[in-house]
């Protein structure tokens, strides 16, 4: 133990100190009056009743280096931050020294320093719960001042030993026999140093480490209308990671909260506390994830200390009587802390700190090892049968976290995600993960204040596409945008007649499922103002000409519906992934506009680089589309959507119809996360990525299917990373097989990869995955596959 723990505090007389203070610093007093410290002595000087100077007179057992560094670091922090209010050591009289030294009559030399008098009070450890705002303040406070302290450095803070650092917490171990017996003290706190060091120590070095303050407690920091108006004492300083100074905090302010109304409260308000505290804290600075897992468990760890280091100073009469009288009363909230922590376990103090109810919606603190089946169940309780179905419903896949092209389950499995096409440079991509972040604790409002960000996107997708497409609507989703598109069109053309393919999807609101027929159709919804035509279907030569197109343009106009729009997905996802050629397209845009309708490009699929040719799919066909619609990988997960038309056609539709405004369109959040996207496909220059990893996939899947002998792979086809896989029951008649299909896609899942099926008869596998798959992944899909038709065609 360090020697000025095991060192009684030095004891001068009021007379001493005030000669001390004349003759050292210059100070003229009349009276001295203790505020209690542990090792040092701590004295406020008076002078006709006013507050002259705190003067502290250092153990006689403490480093006269580990004071310069107590001094330095408060100007250090005074300099980088002049808004945390730290006590500036007082310079001793014509010197700039901070400490000076005095010679007592018993002939020993104390080394003094005074402070300036700090404006404001302490708070008592029993004045109840610290309101909320003040928390906040106590814990931004804190984090400004570690925030100063990143820059500074001293020889004796990286040497400085200081048994308060929770990191230490073992050093205490051997002083766990004084901790009393009574109540399963002893062998709770023995517990708790044993899971430290199995469970906590092993988790240090991932820590950021700097010199801290370590030690924002009720004494050290003063209080004046709410606010904090002092921070004194940087004697337990030390070299270690801010997540220690941070638990040091949480120990000090529990004491207030564990008691809530007379009662002890514990675990609730201990952790509803944590995350008011987290809150201020990361204000100023954010924490990671391993900071943050690791608080709770350094904060019961110097609860703990407090406990044994209190029982052994006590036990050894090291502790003066004014301390014990003080801090014995504190002892049962220590122990209601200690055991409330505990009992949490660490799942339960870690979860507790993020959410006020887990994600498994337990109460406060505790983690539900629900199985995957009992949390489904749950789901459709509170969700019910009306949203879309879970996907491998006999096991569903509970996601925990993801990267890239992988998605790991909770249980630790991961999975080649060759399914999700809305995380398009990769899931949890760190560039838009830390631009929504940002932005998020920034400023987040709508469309009707000057924000550069919606500009700057517009200006951005603007440049990507052809000249006319010169006017960016935002909203929030590609049912949003083609709604939109919808609009525009049937307004400017004052015609209601709409067309889209035979399987086509397009958007969930009332106008949009009305051209999506894989949804309307299965449950017999048609509308009438809405004709479908079959796309060519080259792998089984059907007519490839516009034949189809002309008859249902013929059967709107016969209905007496002019045509308003056509709408078009570039890379066909819904209608089995098949491959349209450019003068066809072209051909079906000429005949629209002879009709007098708009041709709208649907890009919430095919966009944002997923044929690798091209930024949009439309852009393959060599057409000029009125309008573009862009949807799922704009935001890379974060819900952001656009439509995008020529100026002429807004402005007759805001003339027709008013302006369009929806609250979270364009706003500065998801236009951030959509600059992100954009930046990060260029930077990695993804697309010429995905036209090798794509066409890669295609040719090792025809290779593997044949050398396999798999006769029911019948065509392999696609653009970048759009590839269907259809699945017929021979090579011969081609028969769609759906079932097989099914099979095969759940077999694939228990290999690890996931897959999608699409097409009119079920029996194409959507291999669409996130951007980030690369030619790497091939063999790990190609393996799987194989692997999974073999299985389902064994079964
Ligand atoms: N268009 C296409 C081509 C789509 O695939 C989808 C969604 N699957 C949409 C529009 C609708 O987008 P959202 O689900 O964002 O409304």
């Amino acid at each position: 133990m360090d020697d000025p723990l095991s060192t009684p505090a030095p004891t001068l007389s009021t007379e001493d100190a005030i000669i001390a203070a004349v003759s050292v610093f210059g100070i003229k007093a009349d009276d001295a009056r203790s505020l209690g410290s542990e090792r040092d002595q701590a004295m406020m000087l008076f002078s006709g009743g006013e507050p002259q100077c705190v003067m502290k007179v250092s153990n006689l057992a403490q480093d006269p280096l580990l004071l310069d560094l107590e001094s330095l670091a408060a100007c250090h922090v005074a300099s980088v931050d002049p808004s945390v209010p730290v006590a500036v050591p007082l310079k001793i009289l014509g010197a700039e020294d901070m400490r000076g030294q005095w010679k007592h009559h018993d002939g020993k030399s104390y080394w003094i320093r005074c402070y300036p008098v700090m404006p404001g009070t302490q708070r008592e450890y029993g004045d109840g719960p610290l309101s909320n705002g003040l928390l906040k303040a106590w814990a931004i406070t804190s984090a400004r001042c570690s925030k100063a302290l990143r820059s500074f450095g001293h020889v004796a803070a990286f040497n400085k030993v200081t048994p308060w650092d929770a990191q230490r917490t073992l050093m205490m171990r051997p002083l766990l026999i004084y901790v009393p017996e009574e109540r399963g003290l002893r062998s709770l706190c023995t517990d708790v140093m044993n899971f430290f060091e199995s469970d906590v120590m092993p988790r240090l070095r991932l820590l950021r480490h700097q010199v801290v303050h370590g030690d924002f407690n009720m004494g050290n920091v003063l209080v004046q209308n709410e606010k904090i108006s002092g921070v004194v004492d940087f004697g337990d300083m030390s070299f270690t990671s801010i997540a220690t100074d941070i638990a040091s905090m949480f120990c000090a302010l529990g004491l207030s909260h564990v008691r809530v109304g007379g009662r002890i409260d514990g675990a609730p308000e201990l952790l509803r506390m944590g995350r008011i505290l987290l809150d201020g804290y990361q204000a100023i600075t954010p924490l990671d994830e391993h900071e943050i897992a690791i608080i709770p468990d350094l904060w019961m760890a110097r609860v703990c200390l407090e406990m044994v280091c209190f029982s052994w100073r006590t036990g050894t009469g090291l502790e003066t009587q004014q301390r014990i009288d003080t801090w014995g009363p504190e002892q049962p909230l220590f122990e209601a802390q200690l055991r409330a922590l505990w009992e949490l376990g660490p799942k339960g103090r870690a979860s507790g700190l993020l959410f006020a109810s887990d994600f498994s919606g337990n109460a406060p603190g505790t983690v539900s090892d629900a199985p995957t089946a009992a949390m489904a169940d749950r789901r459709n309780r509170s969700i019910g049968p009306g949203s879309e179905p879970l996907s491998y419903s006999d096991d569903p896949l509970w996601v925990s976290h993801a990267s890239g092209c992988w998605i790991t389950d909770t249980s630790g499995r991961k999975f080649l995600d060759c399914y999700n096409n809305v995380p398009c440079v990769g899931h949890a991509h760190p560039r838009v993960a830390v631009a929504i972040a940002r932005q998020a604790s920034k400023a987040n409002v709508n469309m009707r204040y000057l924000h550069p960000l919606a500009i700057t996107l517009a200006e951005r997708l603007k440049s990507s596409l052809p000249a006319d497409l010169d006017t960016v609507f935002f909203c929030n989703s590609g049912s949003e945008a083609n709604d939109l598109a919808w609009r525009m069109a049937t307004s400017v053309t004052k015609a209601r007649g709409a067309m889209c393919t035979k399987h086509a999807y397009h958007g969930i609101s009332e106008a949009t499922i009305a051209f999506s027929p894989e949804t309307a159709a299965s449950c017999g919804h048609l509308p009438t103002h809405v004709e479908r035509w079959a796309p060519p279907d080259a792998y089984r030569s059907t007519d490839l000409t516009d034949t189809a197109f002309r008859a249902a343009l013929a059967r709107l106009n016969s209905k007496g519906l002019n045509l308003a729009m056509v709408i078009l997905d570039g890379v066909m996802q819904s209608d089995g992934i098949v491959q349209l050629e450019p003068e066809y397209v072209q051909k079906l845009v000429q005949l629209t506009h002879e009709a007098g309708g708009l041709w709208c490009a649907d890009e919430v699929q095919g966009g944002h680089g997923r044929v690798g040719s091209h930024m949009w799919s439309f852009q393959k066909f060599g057409i000029s589309p009125d309008f573009v619609t862009m949807g799922k990988p704009m935001g890379n997960g974060h819900p952001v959507a656009c439509c995008i038309t020529k100026r002429a056609i807004a402005d007759q539709f805001v003339a027709n119809e008013g302006v369009y405004f929806s609250t979270f369109g364009g706003n500065p959040v998801s236009c951030a996360a959509g600059h992100a996207v954009l930046d990060v496909l260029e930077d990695e220059a993804v697309l010429p990525r995905v036209l090798i990893a794509g066409d890669t996939l295609r040719q090792a899947t025809r290779d593997a299917a044949a050398a396999a002998g798999l006769d029911c792979v019948g065509d392999v086809r696609g653009r970048g990373l759009a590839t269907g896989i259809e699945i017929v029951t021979d090579g011969v008649t081609k028969d769609p097989n759906a079932e097989l299909c099914s099979a095969i896609k759940n077999a694939l899942k228990r290999r690890g990869v996931l897959v999608g099926t699409a097409g009119p008869h079920c029996n194409v596998l959507k291999v669409r995955p996130p951007l980030a798959f690369t030619a790497a992944e091939v063999p790990v899909f190609v393996d799987a596959f194989v692997g999974a038709v073999q299985d389902a065609l064994a079964a």
